[in-house]
């Protein structure tokens, strides 16, 4: 499934945050939105995900505008892992990720054998398995992050999207994260902090600045020390990385 914004503007207190925004995501690619702090990635990733409705401008899922699609379908297409998830109910590990299959079932459907096995299989594939019974409140930040995303594969969408989703993982997990994320074989659009991460894992990004997309193509065509200092006022310079031969960025002070 595609996902496109056409000319997306959102309003928040009478202030425009997001300005005709134009992105799109092509089935099975791995997008990355990219910005500084307050650029509007959240607030556009908001639109897509519906917690936010735009002013103006259209957003597709393939050719069909959002607003045709019911709710419930739109859950069966497109999952989400969110920045600040306060989810501190008393439910276990196992018993949120199984939260994933709801938009699969009617209101009273029992959870059926093959739930729980997409339930495990979700579970293993971000190493938490071994914490299925723990209560979701007494994780880190880190586990916790690993656990929605596990709800979020349980949905079994074609599109993922995913708003800075390493931020609270030490490295090895901030890498694992991106690597599951990476060989799941499906749309991914995600909000990521971190440059570098885009010539590693992008297929094409979006580079957000005060609301509007500055630039968007592949990481290496369009990442280059002119576009980094005109969106993040900071001097850079990019060397073949001699060890992963990927462009890096180094930041001069
Ligand atoms: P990013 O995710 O790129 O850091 P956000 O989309 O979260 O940026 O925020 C963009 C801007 O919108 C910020 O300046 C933020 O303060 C502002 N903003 C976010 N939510 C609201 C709101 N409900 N009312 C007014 N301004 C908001
Ligand atoms: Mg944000």
């Amino acid at each position: 499934m595609d996902i496109t914004t056409k000319g997306v503007s959102i309003k928040l207190s009478g202030k425009e945050i997001v300005h005709e925004a134009s992105i799109r995501v092509r089935g099975g690619q791995m997008v990355g939105l990219f910005g500084p702090n307050g650029s509007g990635k959240s607030t556009l990733l908001k639109s897509i995900y519906r917690v936010l409705k735009p002013q103006a401008g259209e957003i597709l899922f393939d050719d069909i505008p959002l607003e045709q699609i019911p709710r419930q379908e739109t859950a069966k297409k497109l999952a989400v892992v969110t920045q600040f998830t306060t989810l501190n109910f008393e439910f276990k590990v196992s018993e949120i990720v199984l939260m994933g299959r709801s938009p699969h079932k009617k209101l009273l459907d029992k959870d059926t054998p093959e739930d729980f096995r997409i339930v495990r299989e979700c579970l293993e594939k971000v190493n938490m398995l071994g914490l299925s019974d723990r209560k979701f409140s007494t994780l880190s930040g880190g586990e916790k992050q690993r656990v929605l995303l596990a709800r979020a594969l349980a949905q079994e969408t074609s599109v993922l999207v995913l708003d800075e989703p390493t931020n609270h993982l030490d490295i090895k997990y901030q890498l694992q994260t991106m690597e599951i994320i990476r060989n799941l074989n499906k749309g991914v659009l995600l909000a990521l902090h971190d440059l570098n991460m885009a010539f590693r894992y992008c297929d094409y990004v979006f580079i957000m600045k005060d609301g509007r997309v500055e630039a968007h193509g592949k990481p290496e065509d369009i990442i280059d020390e002119a576009l980094i200092r005109n969106v993040y006022e900071v001097e850079s310079r990019i060397y073949e990385n001699p060890v992963t031969h990927l462009p890096s960025i180094a930041f001069l002070p």
